[in-house]
């Protein structure tokens, strides 16, 4: 009789860590009508936030990019590319139309965390420094011509409020950084300062957000480009918008008549996004409570953390890991999506990716092929419904820009620059988002419509847009 009521109370504690998952599962459903409430809710939220400042969620940030590259683009120039947790300074030489990026080199350092919640001057000046480092290995074939000061494109991947091309005050932080004394500061005017105090002759040309980049970078390669996506750490996008469309742009027309849109889409809200228990908690607990909620059930920061949290109440309330909970499911953001996507791409018999990280993780052996299949299923869950929503984000750019219906027969060619650490390597995320944009789109159009890996496409992208508002231009040109 013992042990019978011994299995009668595991089975039952199977069953409540199954209903923990179902219940989830389905407040995590994303079925098309959703999305099209989602992409819908995003053309409206376009709108709002073109027309006046503070008029939505999203801010549709004015670039001061109204000229993509052309492809005639000549000399060296340098980038630096912030926004994740590392950073990226490139040295590029471009040979205009003929001979485009003739070579570059680049180098990535890490940023110490203690960085990423300190001081401005602490930020500002390692990055200095770093960059500095980076001047001194200028060689041979790569430096610039005696007596030409430096000029650099920076990629600052956070919101700002651009005052010009080259100069914009910081909105708020977001992903993992929080630096108080940084916000409402003019970004360049920082970097600056800390270029100054290590006597770094070096000009900042541009101040580009890593969409925009994404999108420069993307259009050098590809006429068609029209939009960029990020999903790495964070997520975001920019698109190319015809200037009298923006009402809160008062400014003069530029002469293409287009302007560069940062939609800040990762601060998007809408009651039409599936949001669960655990999303909320973790919005509570995060560094940006209230904010970047759609970033929040979607990018790289964010799915592990997700992940965790579903199964610490599988193992608090249905016991799924036994008697105890393992001490490191505890841990806020030990689960990372990176092991996420490992697990999730397993494809052993055993399960055995998902053993391993388990394990090395969290610390937590003896699980049954069983349990591991359950965890194989909840990575799914968190993937789908942020790679889904995604594709609902894009679809959502597409219809603002009325490029998702076929006009007069015509075969318009649209293409989308995506990048991040997210889309590059979370192969079921990035397929799944790719498969719902065409669910979306329909048979008509979906192949007139093309997402087009641009790697790293930013920091070339920031030094292109450097080398066209270069202080030698147009001593050059005459
Ligand atoms: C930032 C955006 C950025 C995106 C991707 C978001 O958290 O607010 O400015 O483009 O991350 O890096
Ligand atoms: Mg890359």
């Amino acid at each position: 009789a013992l042990v019978v009521r011994h299995r009668m109370r595991s089975s039952g504690k199977w069953a409540r860590a199954m209903a923990i998952l179902r219940e989830f599962e389905e407040r995590c459903g994303t079925p098309i009508g959703k999305l099209r409430q989602v992409a819908d809710a995003m053309t409206v939220e376009m709108h709002a936030g073109l027309a006046s400042e503070g008029g939505s969620k999203l801010k549709m940030l004015i670039s001061y990019v109204d000229n993509l590259p052309t492809g005639d683009e000549k000399g060296l120039f340098y980038a630096l590319d912030l926004g994740g947790t590392n950073f990226r300074v490139l040295r590029v030489l471009l040979g205009g139309k003929e001979q485009r990026v003739v070579k570059q080199e680049f180098e990535e350092v890490s940023i110490p965390p203690h960085l990423m919640t300190g001081t401005s001057d602490a930020l500002f000046g390692f990055i200095a420094d770093e960059l500095a480092k980076f001047v001194a290995t200028e060689g041979e074939g790569l430096h610039v011509s005696p007596g030409r000061q430096r000029e650099l494109g920076f990629t600052f991947s956070f919101p700002v409020k651009q005052t010009s091309l080259a100069s914009g005050n910081l909105i708020k932080w977001t992903k993992g950084f929080s630096i108080e004394d940084a916000v409402g500061q003019d970004v360049v005017g920082e970097l600056t300062k800390a270029m100054e105090r290590i006597n770094l002759d070096m000009r900042v040309a541009a101040l580009v957000n890593d969409t925009v980049g994404t999108l420069a970078g993307g259009k050098y390669y590809n006429e068609d480009v029209i939009a960029a996506v990020i999903l790495g750490t964070g997520t975001n996008a920019a698109y190319v918008e015809r200037a009298h469309a923006i009402p809160k742009w008062h400014g003069l027309l530029p002469k293409s008549g287009e302007m560069v849109i940062n939609m800040e889409w990762g601060n998007f809200r809408s009651s039409h996004l599936p949001i669960t228990e655990y999303d909320q908690s973790l919005d509570v607990d995060s560094l940006n409570p209230g904010e970047q909620i759609f970033e929040k059930i979607i990018s790289g920061m964010y799915l592990g953390e997700i992940v965790r949290r579903v199964l610490l109440k599988m193992a608090e309330e249905a016991a799924f890991f036994g008697d105890t909970v393992p001490p490191k499911l505890e841990v806020p953001f030990i689960l990372r999506t990176p092991h996420m996507s490992a697990m999730h791409h397993d494809t052993s018999s055993d399960l055995r990716v998902v053993a391993s990280k388990l394990k090395d993780i969290l610390e937590i052996s003896n699980t049954s092929l069983k349990m591991r299949k359950v965890i194989v299923e909840l990575c799914d869950i968190v993937a789908t419904r942020g790679a889904r929503l995604s594709a609902a984000g894009v679809f959502g750019i597409i219809k603002k820009m009325g490029r998702d219906t076929v006009r007069d027969g015509e075969k318009q060619k649209t293409v989308i620059a995506l990048d991040g650490g997210l889309f590059e390597h979370y192969t079921k995320f990035s397929s799944c988002m790719e498969s719902t944009l065409k669910e979306l789109l329909g048979d008509d159009i979906s192949e007139n419509i093309v997402i087009e890996h641009s790697n790293d496409g930013s920091g070339i992208g920031a030094a292109l847009l450097a080398a066209s508002h270069s202080q030698y231009l147009e001593a050059e040109e005459s």
